[in-house]
Formats: C-alpha cells, structure tokens, sequence
C-alpha cells in the first residue's frame, strides 16, 4: 500500500468508526441521546459582549421586563443621552420589586444596564422576547423565607441592596445567557440550571466580578 492509499483507508476507517459500523454496532439509544444533546447545546461562548463598539452603548435605552409572579410587563425607554429617565426608572424599580413583601426599593443603574445590554445584544440575533424578571429587590423577611424554603438566597444577598436580579429569556440557553453577562465583566454571575420545563436561571449583580453555579 502506498501512502496515498494508506491515508485513504485511515480516513475511511476513521469515518466508519465514527459512525460507529466499523466494529457492526450500532450505538446505543443512550449514547444518541448524548449526542443529539450535545448537538442542541449551543457553544456557551456563542455571545461575547466584548466585541460591541460604541455606538451600541451611546444609543437610547429601551427595557421591556416580564414579571412572570404578577403578569406585568414594561417596555420603555428609560435612558438617553447619558441620562436615567426618572419616570421610566421609578417603573422599572417597580417591576423589580419584591413582589412578596410589596415593597419596592432603588435599584442601582449598573444592573439596570446590565439587563438591557444583555437583551439590546440578543436582540441583535432577532430574540426579542422579554427579559424576565424572577427575583429583583429582596426585603430581608422575603430573603429569609426562601433560606428556609430550602431556595438558594445568601444571607447577605445583593438582591437586600436591589443589586441583584435573577433572570432568564425565553427560547435562550441558560449557559449561553450567562456567559454573555460574564462577558460584559459587570459583577457576579450564579449560574442555576434546572431539570424543569422552564429550565433554570441566572443570578446578575453589580458586586465583585465573579461566578459560581448553584
Ligand atoms: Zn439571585
């Protein structure tokens, strides 16, 4: 066999075995199953916000928030021209409230960029579904209560100082939407994946710049 020839049958070999005929099996359902899952993972560094110029960042600011607990929804301009427009913001401080304890509290701007910036750059992929909104402003008893229920809250939460918000985006990858928030190098990022219908979430604040799954 010359080498030409050679290099033709590894190839060929390779590509049998990769479809798993070389040794006459076929792979196991469990197997198919990893791989058809591996196929509708997205790569989680599929987003990358560090390749926005500025013209992305100077324009208007336009939120559109769900709160699924309550059914409410804001879509509105809420900063232009450097400015947080104050009746749009005490809007959007209203639907971050915590919806539990009925008391709504400021929320820092940073977080609140973070969360348009995160849905102005997937909107760019044509996903325009709104931002939803799990949890924003915490009261201390609100934030206890979960500890108790057994849900993840820390003690000394962000969420206390409306510096937190746990989120998801229909339709997008739970991994793939965090990793764009990591990406924006804004604060701490919790990953929480779960096995739901409605799958997991993710926590964004405006703290030290770090993540960890929960
Ligand atoms: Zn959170």
């Amino acid at each position: 066999m010359n080498s030409s020839k050679r290099r033709q049958f590894l190839k060929k070999s390779l590509m049998l075995t990769s479809a798993g005929l070389v040794y006459g099996y076929l792979p196991a359902p469990a197997q198919a199953d990893e791989e058809s899952k591996a196929k509708l993972t997205p790569p989680p560094d599929l987003f990358d916000s560090q390749t926005l110029d500025i013209e992305f960042w100077v324009k208007p600011r336009i939120l559109d928030l769900v709160r699924p607990s309550s059914g409410e929804r804001v879509n509105l301009l809420y900063w232009k021209d450097g400015e947080v427009l104050d009746s749009a913001y005490q809007e959007v401080c209203h639907i971050l409230r915590d919806v539990n304890g009925k008391k709504t509290a400021a929320i820092d701007p940073k977080l609140l960029e973070t969360l348009w910036a995160t849905q102005a750059f997937v909107a760019r992929f044509g996903m325009t579904k709104p931002l939803e909104i799990l949890s924003g402003y915490r009261t201390p008893e609100s934030n206890q209560r979960l500890r108790e229920e057994g849900i993840p809250a820390a003690r000394k939460s962000l969420h206390l100082e409306g510096r937190a918000a746990d989120i998801r985006i229909a339709n997008l990858h739970e991994e793939v939407l965090g990793e764009l928030i990591r990406s924006f190098r804004q604060g701490g990022v919790g990953f929480y994946y779960r096995p739901s219908a409605r799958g997991g979430w993710i926590h964004t604040d405006t703290g030290l710049q770090r993540s960890w799954k929960g």
